[in-house]
């Protein structure tokens, strides 16, 4: 297989959310109203620009991502689907996968948006106490969250959420009993993320002003080790160190990401890497949404910069992307999207002694990260791109 016969992912920014969370550093806002049918007429013509980009490809999932995409339109959310499929291939089992916020008033769109195409839903859940809902600045109740989880159930053939560990004062008790009140509600997949503190957020001003502290390093390592423990005895083994599904129940669109194959973006602040020659062309849109939406009504395109990734750089994104799964990267699949294998690219002297120290294990089909290698995946990384 080569890197433009792979599968291509369509990944759409949508930028507003109803309020900041004190956590987040993704691209999102909060505007008072914003112009559906502007905002819709703008993501179609940078879609039929990523086309130009990346023309003749097969589609095979398109993500919605943000932001707060269940604030879409649902007419909007239907206007991408379909535009995708008339300009693009699309595969007849697409993924199609819309980020949620799991309030009552978003829930009660889950039947308009499965009629527009959506057919998995990954719900920003969090937590499921009032009090930890209350710190992480979240708009829902655990109840509603529990009544949206049922509704997603009801409209969509799959469906994930996300959870928020190691938060101040959380113990490993108490995270144990919170993981088995999410598998009882899970279906095929759970994201479980450790909280971390990152720069530009409310939580990093409040953090160094000592309004909170985070469980140490130990305790944080030891609810690592337990979420892995817990989930894999429940038939939701880890396949990425965030990310827990049944076998075959993996986010296709995020393994596209973690096998650096081809996705494109659209929408403030979306990025893109696909196939050019034996490179990738790597694009980043402008990351404000009013001045994305300026640019795209100017050019018919937002993009703030476009580079090519050769070479070195190329095997080092791929191999930052692919340690993070548990099963490793395939070797093959590495070399179609890469240019070369990775254990010849990286060499001998470099993988002996992190496979000696029990990191890294190297088969005839896969390189990958051990469990431990995982925990610590920065330093290794670090280690093998020196
Ligand atoms: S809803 Fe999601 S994207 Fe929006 S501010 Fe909160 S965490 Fe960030």
């Amino acid at each position: 297989m080569t890197a433009r016969n792979g599968p291509l992912g369509v990944y759409v920014h949508w930028p507003f959310c109803k309020s900041k969370c004190p956590y987040c550093d993704f691209n999102s806002h909060v505007r008072d109203g914003v112009d559906q049918t502007r905002w819709r007429d703008a993501l179609l013509r940078e879609l039929d620009h990523a086309a130009r980009e990346a023309p003749d490809r097969r589609v095979e999932t398109i993500f919605f991502g943000g932001g707060t995409p269940s604030l879409m339109e649902p007419e909007t959310v239907g206007a991408v689907v379909e535009r995708t499929k008339t300009l693009w291939d699309a595969a007849p089992d697409i993924e199609i996968t819309l980020e949620a916020n799991p309030t009552s008033v978003e829930a009660a769109r889950f039947a308009a948006l499965a009629e527009a195409g959506v057919n998995r839903v990954s719900l920003g859940v969090q937590a499921l106490d009032a009090a930890s809902l209350a710190f992480l600045g979240r708009q829902h109740s655990a109840d509603e969250a529990i009544q949206a989880i049922a509704t997603a159930r009801r409209h969509f053939a799959r469906y994930s959420f996300d959870l928020i560990y190691a938060r101040p004062g959380q113990t490993e008790e108490a995270w144990d009993a919170e993981l088995a009140q999410a598998l009882a509600l899970a279906g095929e997949h759970l994201s479980l993320y450790q909280l971390t503190i990152e720069r530009g957020t409310r939580f990093f001003t409040d953090h160094a002003r000592g309004v909170f502290s985070l469980p140490d390093e130990d305790a944080a390592a030891g609810m690592f080790e337990l979420t892995q423990a817990r989930l894999a005895a429940a038939g939701l083994p880890a396949y990425e160190i965030s990310n827990h599904a049944r076998p075959g129940a993996a986010c296709r669109h995020n393994l596209i990401y973690w096998r650096y194959q081809d996705y494109v973006g659209v929408g403030p602040g979306a990025h893109g890497r696909f196939a050019e020659g034996d490179a990738k062309r790597a694009t980043r849109r402008a990351s404000g949404p009013e001045a994305w939406l300026e640019a795209v009504e100017r050019n018919g395109h937002g993009t703030a910069a476009t580079t090519l990734v050769a070479g070195r750089d190329l095997v080092e994104e791929a191999l930052m992307m692919g340690l993070r799964l548990s099963d490793g990267i395939d070797r093959v699949l590495f070399a179609s999207v890469a240019g070369s294998d990775p254990v010849d690219a990286l060499g001998e002297p470099k993988l002996a002694p992190l496979r000696e120290a029990g990191f890294l294990e190297v088969d005839a089909t896969h390189l990958k990260a051990t469990a431990a290698g995982r925990q610590r995946l920065n330093a290794l990384l670090e280690r093998l791109i020196a």
